[in-house]
């Protein structure tokens, strides 16, 4: 395959983070995963992702900045580097790329910033090296990374079944504010799953599905049916290993939260606000409590990833 490679050329790509609505984590299959019904919501928390050709023979290199930077590693257990080599692999090109990420999602915080980063990395050498692959092809791409690949390149709202990669767009109205309570450290989705398992012990959890609460409220663009139907089966089990969650959760409540949940496996925590100003009372109240590391605030439903320059 011939494709335009000029050293030096590069492509940025924006991508959101997530948060889920729902999280129904039905039995362990055999592979190992859980079977989900799960809603996707994306929100403006965003990695960006450039990827840069580099001289031929030169191989990958990564760099990350911002927040979180020096925890993530910087060789090929880094997803968004085995997103490059898949993609070269798949397309019979070598992976000479400089890639370069920087966090505005959380690291380790149950956001799906891992997943984010693999998604933009797909996107950005995609169109840099202009395969013109499909985005079906791509999704399947994405799902061979991760659960939460494929729906951090379809942003917006979607219902996600399997391990959460097979995904259905959601059909939602108007904007939802929220507040993020940041944790000082990060936990560790597969751990964070064998406590829900372990919770479970013998009893047999149902197959989850998903929500007709959640699904009404969004097509309603409503934030107090929304914030009342919040669920995450993970929730228990983050909070069995983080207790502090709980109290977190409870302060965000104290300040009117129309909802409270921890956000995928945690430890973030997040807010849905009924309005601009109450939000910025949740996250003050969260801040001065002092029960988290940071605060940020965003808005959703929000775009999948896309190129920005
Ligand atoms: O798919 P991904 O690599 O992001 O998943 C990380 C881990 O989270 C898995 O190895 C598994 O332990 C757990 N997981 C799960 N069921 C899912 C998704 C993830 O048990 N549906």
């Amino acid at each position: 395959m011939t494709t335009d490679r000029q050293v030096g050329a590069s492509v940025t790509v924006r991508v959101p983070a997530k948060v889920n609505l729902q999280l129904g984590v039905g039995p362990k299959r055999a592979d190992g995963y859980h079977e989900l019904a799960t809603v996707f919501h994306a929100v403006s928390l965003f990695d960006d992702v450039r990827a840069r050709q580099a001289e031929p023979g030169t191989g990958i290199s990564l760099t990350i900045s911002g927040e979180g930077a020096g925890e993530l590693p910087l060789d090929d257990t880094n997803l968004a580097w085995r997103a490059v080599l898949l993609l070269a692999d798949q397309a019979g090109l070598p992976a000479d790329v400089e890639l370069h990420l920087h966090k505005g999602i959380p690291v380790a915080g149950g956001m799906a910033g891992g997943s984010a980063d693999a998604a933009g990395a797909l996107l950005a050498c995609e169109s840099l090296w202009q395969l013109g692959i499909a985005r079906e092809e791509l999704m399947v791409l994405a799902a061979r990374l991760g659960s939460d690949v494929p729906f951090a390149l379809h942003g917006g709202n979607a219902i996600g079944t399997g391990r959460g990669e097979r995904l259905l767009s959601a059909l939602a109205r108007g904007a939802f504010e929220w507040v993020f309570a940041l944790a000082e450290n990060g936990l560790s989705t597969p751990e964070v799953y064998a406590e829900c398992d372990r919770l479970r012990g013998e009893r047999q959890a149902p197959a989850p599905v998903v929500s007709p609460e959640i699904m009404q409220a969004l097509r309603a663009g409503d934030p107090l049916a929304l914030g009342a139907a919040l669920s995450n089966d993970l929730q228990p089990a983050a909070i069995s290993l983080r207790p502090v969650l709980a109290q977190v959760l409870e302060v965000g409540e104290g300040y009117g939260a129309l909802g409270a949940i921890v956000s995928g496996s945690g430890p973030t925590c997040a807010f849905l606000a009924v309005d601009d100003e109450q939000a910025l009372d949740i996250a003050v109240g969260l801040t001065s409590a002092g029960v988290c590391r940071t605060v940020k605030r965003a808005t959703g439903a929000v775009p999948g990833a896309r190129i920005i320059a």
